[in-house]
């Protein structure tokens, strides 16, 4: 398989070194193995995402000295898809309908459980079958039945690159003490969560290695545990250290003060960024 990576920003804001550095790694990964490098926008968060960040990106990526073999893959347009997945897991009995408002979460959560962990979600609408599903409700996945669909332990996935390096193994215990009945379609942007889309996307795309920000670590977990339910094979991941400013602290997406753009429009070379992340 030719090796196939990609890069895949969300379209909220503009694109800061973090991003630079994750793009930079990716790009030059697949052009050292004679493979290929893609880009996705993660835009199915209508309210959030902007065109003209898009525009930005692409121009500021480009800009970079890194080219892409394919048009992007918008995932606005690829509903239908995700939504697909989200319907085989529920034909499956491992998901349920939720209709609860972050408020009914808080509630039920400040009421005393044994064994309830802390922002995990309490279950409330644990008894109602998918069938029943409002249009305004989202749809949770049954961990308990998730992990037990896939036969207990075993399921395992590799990385590569230096923090994470080595096999890992899914563990039940904590998907389903940590992690809960995740929301794996929001009812926000009526579709599937963001892991849920990425993973569907890096089958669709042929992504051989996912490589990304290490705060999407934990992620993998879940991510890995869908894809088999659903009968894919997992790529291998490369997550990578972060960037962080003078003070240690990561640079968020909204740190206007770190755009590209804005170092452009002060006279810095795509060599000057490259050597500000460590190129
Ligand atoms: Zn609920």
């Amino acid at each position: 398989m030719t090796f196939t990576t990609r890069f895949a920003p969300s379209p909220t804001g503009p694109l800061h070194l973090g991003h630079a550095y994750s793009a930079l790694i990716a790009h030059d990964m697949a052009r050292a193995a004679g493979g290929r490098f893609l880009l996705r926008f993660e835009d199915t968060d209508l309210e959030r995402c902007r065109p003209e960040y898009v525009a930005q990106t692409m121009d500021d990526l480009a800009w970079l000295g890194i080219t892409w073999d394919a048009p992007p893959l918008m995932q606005s347009e690829h509903l239908a898809r995700y939504n697909d997945a989200v319907d085989r897991l529920g034909e499956m009995g491992l998901t349920y309908p939720c209709g609860c408002s972050r408020k009914d979460i808080a509630a039920a959560l400040a009421a005393p459980q044994e064994g309830v962990t802390q922002n995990v979600y309490p279950q409330t609408c644990k008894h109602r079958g998918i069938t029943d599903r409002n249009p305004t409700d989202a749809v949770r996945l049954h961990m308990n039945r998730a992990c037990a669909a896939i036969g207990g332990s075993g399921l395992i996935f590799s990385e590569i690159g230096d923090i994470k390096n080595g096999t890992h193994h899914i563990d039940n215990e904590y998907l389903i003490r940590d992690v809960g009945d995740i929301v794996i379609s929001r009812k926000d942007i009526q579709t599937a969560a963001y892991f849920l889309a990425s993973a569907l996307d890096d089958i669709h795309e042929g992504i051989t290695h996912v490589v990304r920000g290490v705060d999407l670590f934990d992620f993998t977990q879940v991510q890995v545990l869908l894809l088999n339910l659903l009968g894919q094979k997992a790529p291998l991941y490369h997550h990578h250290k972060l960037i962080r400013d003078e003070d240690g602290k990561r640079l968020a997406k909204r740190d206007d003060a770190r755009a590209i753009s804005l170092y452009r429009s002060e006279g810095l070379s795509p060599q000057d960024i490259s050597s500000m992340v460590g190129f």
